[in-house]
């Protein structure tokens, strides 16, 4: 493949598939290169698919795209070892028109994604890998790929490769991942029939629940595990930092045992069939963590770019929205025929000033925080359980007296002063 092109996307996840399609709808020739058999077959999600920045490529996607339920539900769970302090939200609201988000399969969701990219213009080669860009006088002109004759050129190259990038890092964009910046998490897709799912999880057709656990769920370490509705499946995962993992000595797959046959967790899963089990990298560094995004003739995108807010398990909108701003600041550079790091440095300001980064720097410390005091999850976590147990246990004794011993529960065995350091150093953590 001899000819040139405008822009070349590595990667047809979320983030590529967003700027693939962009600019192929303005007019420029796009050329998306994807790794898998086809998108999707090798990309991991909890299942979260976030409306806003999803409408904003595709309007009206829920009309078409393949999706699972609309989530009506948001609960939290404070898990100890056989009980759970929990709270959420249930809208109505969130069911109708425009929704808010939906759970979704990646597999058939990316795949029909990319597809929409196609029918714009976008010419998507599966199965090829992109081993390397290629460099003159420090500017990207192309990739070389596994192929026979198998380097490509052109304009601009886009790096939505995903959470190792090892392209953007072979550019000197990022160091090695280190290990408290990335969490390893394990899920698995559980079969189960539909009537089952709306009973277990108090839904009606098309709504669906999501739960997100901490605590007991991964032993008390900082991480999180999760819960899905699918249509007639369940997807469950948990995770922590790789650094966790190594501290505790954890091993994914036994977190994931462990969850499922936990007593607050297993009757929800009673005689479903397992379908699917799965495990990936998630980013989670954070803002510190954000590399070079842009430079001459080469930009970065997605989780390649560390883009995941990890308190909020936002990703695939951060994906999407990445790739659309992407896909803008190429096409201006296109209009003025200028793809140095200044012009295409567009994208970066455009990335700083939107909710992206603005939320990735409100919770800058947040990991190092929680992953350094790991008391969070390891002791207030059974803390606030023994405090509702003794609250809501109707033994005679009065109500305010009960406070008091609640309130002793937490200060007698840490010290006041220490529970109001904790307090106040989580608060700062997430302010
Ligand atoms: C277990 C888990 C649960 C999650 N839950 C949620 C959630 O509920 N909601 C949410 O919004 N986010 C969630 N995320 C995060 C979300 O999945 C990511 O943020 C999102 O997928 C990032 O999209 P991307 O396009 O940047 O990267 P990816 O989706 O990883 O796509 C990268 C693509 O590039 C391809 N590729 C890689 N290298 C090459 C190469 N050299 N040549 C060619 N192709 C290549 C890959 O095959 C892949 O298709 C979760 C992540 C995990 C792991």
């Amino acid at each position: 493949m001899s000819e040139k092109f405008d822009v070349i996307v590595v990667g047809a996840g979320p983030a590529g598939t967003a700027c693939a399609y962009t600019c192929a709808k303005s007019g420029l020739k796009v050329l998306q290169i994807e790794r898998g058999e086809y998108p999707g077959s090798k990309n991991v999600m909890g299942g979260v698919l976030y409306r806003k920045q999803t409408e904003e490529i595709i309007p009206e996607f829920w009309k078409e795209a393949p999706l699972e339920r609309p989530i009506i539900e948001q609960r939290f769970w404070m898990m100890d070892k056989e009980s759970t302090v929990t709270f959420g939200y249930k809208g109505l609201e969130w069911g109708k028109e425009p929704y808010n988000n939906f759970t979704v399969l990646r597999a058939p969701f990316d795949r029909w994604f990319a597809q929409k990219g196609v029918e714009q213009g976008v010419l998507l080669i599966n199965e090829t890998v992109v081993t390397e860009c290629i460099v003159e006088n420090g500017k990207v002109i192309g990739v070389r790929t596994d192929r026979p004759d198998g380097d490509i050129f052109a304009d601009v190259v886009v790096l939505a490769d995903g959470v190792n990038s090892l392209l953007a890092k072979d550019l000197g964009f990022h160091k090695e991942l280190k290990a408290d910046e990335v969490a390893l998490t394990a899920m698995e897709v559980i079969n189960l029939p539909k009537d089952k799912i709306n009973d277990r999880f108090n839904l009606e057709e098309n709504q669906g629940c999501t739960i997100e656990i901490f605590g007991d769920s991964t032993k008390g370490n900082l991480g999180t595990a999760f819960l899905y509705t699918n249509k007639d499946s369940l997807n469950i995962g948990v995770g922590t930092t790789l650094s966790s993992m190594i501290k505790a000595k954890l091993k994914p797959y036994d977190l994931l045992d462990y969850l499922k046959n936990h007593p607050m967790v297993a009757p929800l899963l009673a005689g479903g069939e397992s379908a699917e089990y799965l495990a990936h990298l998630i980013p989670e560094g954070g803002f510190h963590a954000v590399p070079k995004v842009a430079g001459s003739g080469v930009l970065v995108i997605g989780d390649a770019a560390q883009l995941v807010n990890a308190i909020h398990r936002e990703g695939s909108n951060m994906a999407m929205a990445s790739g659309k701003m992407a896909a803008e600041a190429i096409i201006k550079a296109n209009e003025n025929e200028d793809y140095s790091e200044a012009s295409l440095n567009r994208y970066r300001e455009a990335l700083y000033e939107s909710f992206i980064i603005k939320d990735l720097e409100k919770y800058k410390d947040a990991a190092h925080t929680f992953e350094h005091h790991p008391q969070y999850f390891n002791d207030y976590v059974p803390m606030m359980n023994q405090a509702m147990s003794k609250f809501f246990t109707v033994d005679g004794t009065p109500k305010k007296e009960k406070q008091k011993q609640i309130i002793k529960g937490f200060t007698g065995e840490k010290g006041t002063f220490n529970v109001m350091k904790d307090l106040y150093r989580a608060w700062k953590a997430v302010k």
